[in-house]
């Protein structure tokens, strides 16, 4: 028998989607996939090369478990120039992707019987992290109209004497959302009243739009910084989602656990992986801005095209690769005499009638939307937008 732990959660659903609609390439069928939250570019040459010279320099064994001192200075360094944020060494850990580092948080912070506040929609691994370490997730539910933030009074009525810790995600996956200083100060007095920790996952820090301005919720003063675990990766904004390399910083107490409970489990994130990300962080940044435009036409794109489907509406989002479409008119409709009830039907649908792949909102805690990456081609999604255009023409 798996144990009582294991059996309360379940597999990535966005993971699960992208494998289904990979499956069905491999058997011939031409799928389109909105479903991949990962960037289509490769990862820059002077990253790999920076790899491929550690190897042959033979950097090849155990480093630190929570990485080398060179990887948490570049770190150090990114979060002083971008964030404003000055950290020491023993508050920085380098793990293997920024969900090992939100796992490690995770796993050094909740016991069983806490409750942590996530507000919906949410990435989908936040839940069931916090399922693995005994504690309660607890959702707060934001709308569109106030563009998927959550709002200070709702997230103060859902505080309980059993509250940890909240976790807070911008620019959000799915939404496209992030948060500008003043209401992050208005969290940052709520968990500061409360005695609250911030789990801050700002691993789209650099993909925004429009001008749009990151600030790091532990930047706006010293006693939300003490209770904040700022976590950032390379995997985004490098396009570097196979290497296996995140970080997080807060205070040296919950570093500490955290390496603790790394070197117990993983040790140290593989050692060439970390050379690169220190040429990532300290090398030229242009590849970063040239990503951005291609998202940005893309998104323009994808958003105009969106609304102009009948039963379709989606707000332009700020940030991120996702748009995250509200899809609530098309449903009670039906495919012949099946009926389209929920997005996971109507993803299912998409995905049998049109091979277009696009996660249900409902793995994130919204049914009713679904999110589409543009991280893919602008050929890609002209055609995937005409394939649901089609799709949806024929339900009545
Ligand atoms: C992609 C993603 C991560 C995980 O990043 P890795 O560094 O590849 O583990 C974490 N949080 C969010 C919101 C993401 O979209």
């Amino acid at each position: 028998m798996i144990s009582d732990r294991a059996s309360k959660i379940k597999p990535s659903p966005t993971l699960s989607i992208d494998a289904k609609a990979k499956e069905m390439k491999a058997q011939g069928i031409d799928v389109i996939s909105f479903a991949v939250g990962e960037p289509d570019f490769d990862t820059p040459e002077h990253i790999k090369a920076s790899a491929i010279k550690a190897l042959n320099d033979g950097f090849t064994k155990y480093t630190p478990v929570g990485g080398i001192p060179e990887l948490k200075d570049a770190i150090i360094e990114k979060f002083r120039k971008d964030n404003n944020l000055h950290y020491t060494r023993d508050e920085i850990i380098v793990s293997c992707g920024a969900k090992h580092s939100l796992y490690n948080a995770a796993q050094a912070l909740y016991s069983a019987g806490d409750e942590v506040i996530i507000p919906a929609p949410y990435w989908v691994s936040y839940p069931d992290q916090v399922l693995l370490n005994d504690a309660t997730p607890v959702f707060v539910q934001t709308t569109e109209a106030d563009n998927f933030r959550v709002l200070p009074d709702a997230l103060a009525g859902s505080i309980t004497g059993k509250t940890k810790a909240i976790i807070m995600n911008y620019p959000s996956n799915p939404t496209g959302f992030t948060y500008d200083i003043r209401s992050l100060e208005a969290i940052a007095e709520i968990v500061i009243r409360h005695n609250l920790y911030v789990i801050s996952d700002e691993i789209y820090e650099k993909l925004l739009y429009d001008g749009v301005r990151h600030v790091s919720i532990a930047s706006i003063d010293n006693e939300i910084k003490k209770r904040t675990i700022t976590i950032n990766g390379l995997s985004k904004a490098y396009a570097m989602t196979g290497w296996r390399l995140g970080y997080a910083a807060g205070s040296a107490d919950v570093i500490k656990a955290m390496e603790n409970i790394q070197s117990q489990s993983t040790s140290n994130p593989t050692s060439f992986a970390q050379k690169a990300a220190v040429d990532a962080l300290n090398g030229p940044q242009g590849f970063i801005d040239e990503m951005l435009r291609q998202f940005d036409s893309r998104r323009h794109f994808l958003v105009a095209q969106l609304n102009a489907i009948e039963g379709v509406s989606c707000i332009m989002p700020e940030g991120a690769f996702y748009a995250f479409a509200n899809i609530q008119k098309v449903l009670g409709r039906h495919f012949r005499d099946v009926a389209i009830n929920n997005c996971t039907d109507l993803s299912m649908y998409l995905l049998q009638e049109a091979h277009v792949a696009l996660v249900p909102g409902g793995a994130f805690g919204a049914d009713g939307f679904i999110r589409m990456s543009y991280a893919t081609s602008m050929q890609n999604i002209r055609e995937g937008l005409s394939r649901i255009k089609d799709a949806l023409g024929k339900l009545s």
